[in-house]
C-alpha cells in the first residue's frame, strides 16, 4: 500500500496547483516522470491514481508515466552514465566515489488540458 499514499499525494498536489492556478478546464492527462529508485513502481501508481480519480477534479484523466533511469556520477573523474541498477564503481577510473544524480524522482511533467491541441 506504499503506492497509495504516494499516488494520493500526487493526485492532491496537482489538484492544489490547479486550485493555485485558477484553471478550470477539464484535465486529460497528467505527464508524470518517475525515477526508476524513486521507490514507486508504475503499474500500483496507475492503478490507484485511476482508483483515487473516479471522482473529483481529476476524473477522467489519464495519467501517463515515463519512467527515468538511474543516473550515477563519479565524483573522481565527472564521468556520468544511466543505469538500470546501482552499481557504485566508475568504469572509468575504477573509482567508489559515486554520487545518485538522477533516478529518485517524482515530479509531474505537464498537464494536457481537454482543450489544448496536442
Ligand atoms: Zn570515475
Amino acid at each position: 500500500m506504499h503506492e497509495y499514499s504516494i499516488t494520493q499525494s500526487l493526485v492532491q498536489a496537482v489538484e492544489e496547483e490547479l486550485e493555485a492556478r485558477g484553471l478550470g478546464a477539464a484535465v486529460q492527462e497528467v505527464h508524470l516522470k518517475l525515477g526508476l529508485f524513486s521507490g514507486a513502481v508504475k503499474g500500483p501508481v496507475e492503478f490507484y491514481y485511476e482508483m483515487l480519480t473516479k471522482e473529483g477534479r481529476l476524473a477522467g484523466s489519464k495519467l501517463m508515466i515515463e519512467e527515468t533511469p538511474l543516473v550515477l556520477c563519479c565524483k573522481n573523474c565527472q564521468a556520468e552514465w544511466a543505469s538500470e541498477e546501482p552499481v557504485f564503481r566508475c568504469g572509468k577510473c575504477e573509482s567508489q566515489n559515486i554520487e545518485i544524480t538522477g533516478g529518485r524522482e517524482m515530479t509531474v511533467d505537464k498537464i494536457v488540458f481537454d482543450d489544448e491541441e496536442s
